[in-house]
């Protein structure tokens, strides 16, 4: 049996590009006693893997130049010589960036039933979901009745965290960058959303969003967002800093916001959060989705690319905000 896979060819400097990409064919040897054999049907791109193609020590270990790419991914038993994993089950394992392999199950999980299409469980039931119920509910305990500013509002963690906060009770305001996903967004009920690449002035804008400021700010950006939410936070106001996208790729450090004393001033409380510290509560979420999911009350939506050979083009366009939803590429 053929695979095929993705390595990384050479650590990106700045914006990734295909060239640090590699696409090869390898031969998989015959399954053992104990192991299956996995179809990839689908694999997730996600911003996080922008920094593990840095060698560098942070909360997850570097991507090794040579070696086929890890991620998220969903596959099919097409073989199989192991008692709990038959053929025909979905599983969903951190085997992503390759056509099929071979496992003896160690961090597979079977997929439960499901009306709605697997994939989903890259997106609102998997790790981009659980991390939007995270932070709202277990960081920045979101009130009913407060007043909510989510960034990257459209992508895979942003609406669900909009749909959650509307759901909770809160007035959300989303940022984005175009005026399509501005109107998608519109949509499902988001009634003020800001076109941040049109605005001349993100503060200005989010003042007049909000006039009576922020109490909660879901921070998936960094810069100029982040300077903009702390001008407008209410006093005793949280934010939840789930990532800085616009700094992902930086080749230089990039300079704090100037107006940090609001902090301070407006006795802020400030916490950043990786949604895998707080796994233990996985089952919580995903029956709470699983019912929001089933009665409409929470909409998933997903940007497909088709092809193993699309999944770089599928990561780098996260930097260039060409998903609504969740980026995912369909590998058969
Ligand atoms: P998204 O689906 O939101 O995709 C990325 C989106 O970010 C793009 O579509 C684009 O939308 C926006 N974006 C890209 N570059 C910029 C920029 N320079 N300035 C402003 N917006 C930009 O990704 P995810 O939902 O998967 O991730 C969102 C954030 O959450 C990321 O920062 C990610 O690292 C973080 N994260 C953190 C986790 C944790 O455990 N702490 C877990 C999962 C994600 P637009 O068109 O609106 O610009």
């Amino acid at each position: 049996m053929q695979t095929q896979q993705i390595t990384l060819n050479s650590r990106p400097e700045g914006m990734p590009t295909t060239d640090n990409f590699s696409l090869d064919n390898a031969l998989l040897p015959p399954l053992k006693q104990g192991e299956f054999l996995v179809k990839n049907l689908w694999m997730s791109v996600d911003p996080y893997m922008r920094g593990r193609m840095i060698d560098r020590k942070s909360y997850v270990k570097p991507f090794v130049l040579g070696e086929v790419l890890e991620g998220g991914a969903i596959g099919e038993i097409i073989e199989s010589n192991h008692n709990d994993f038959p053929v025909g089950a979905k599983v969903s394992s951190m085997n992503g960036w390759r056509t099929h392999y071979i496992t003896d199950g160690s961090n597979h999980t079977v997929l439960p039933e499901t009306p709605l299409c697997e994939s989903h469980f890259l997106g609102v039931l998997g790790m981009p979901g659980m991390t939007a119920w995270t932070g709202l509910n277990r960081i920045a305990e979101l009130k009913a009745g407060e007043t909510l500013f989510v960034s990257a509002a459209s992508g895979a963690v942003g609406s669900v965290v909009c749909q959650l906060g509307l759901l909770m009770g809160a007035k959300v305001v989303a940022s984005v960058g175009s005026d399509e996903k501005a109107d998608a967004l519109r949509a499902m009920g988001i009634e003020q959303v800001i076109n941040y690449k049109t605005t001349d002035s993100l503060s200005a804008a989010l003042l007049a969003a909000a006039p009576d400021g922020i109490d909660v700010y879901f921070e998936n950006v960094g810069g100029e967002h982040l300077f903009a939410a702390l001008n407008n936070m209410n006093d005793h106001g949280r934010i939840a800093v789930c990532g800085m996208i616009s700094q992902y790729n930086d080749t230089a450090p990039t300079p704090g916001p100037s107006n940090l004393a609001n902090i301070v001033m407006k006795k802020l409380k400030i916490e950043g959060f990786i949604v895998s510290e707080h796994w233990q509560h996985y089952g919580e979420f995903s029956q709470q989705m699983g019912n929001w999911l089933a009665n409409g009350q929470i909409k998933a939506e997903q940007t497909v690319y088709e092809g193993i050979e699309q999944a770089p083009d599928a990561f780098i366009g996260l930097f260039e905000g060409k998903n609504r939803g969740k980026m995912v590429v369909k590998l058969a």
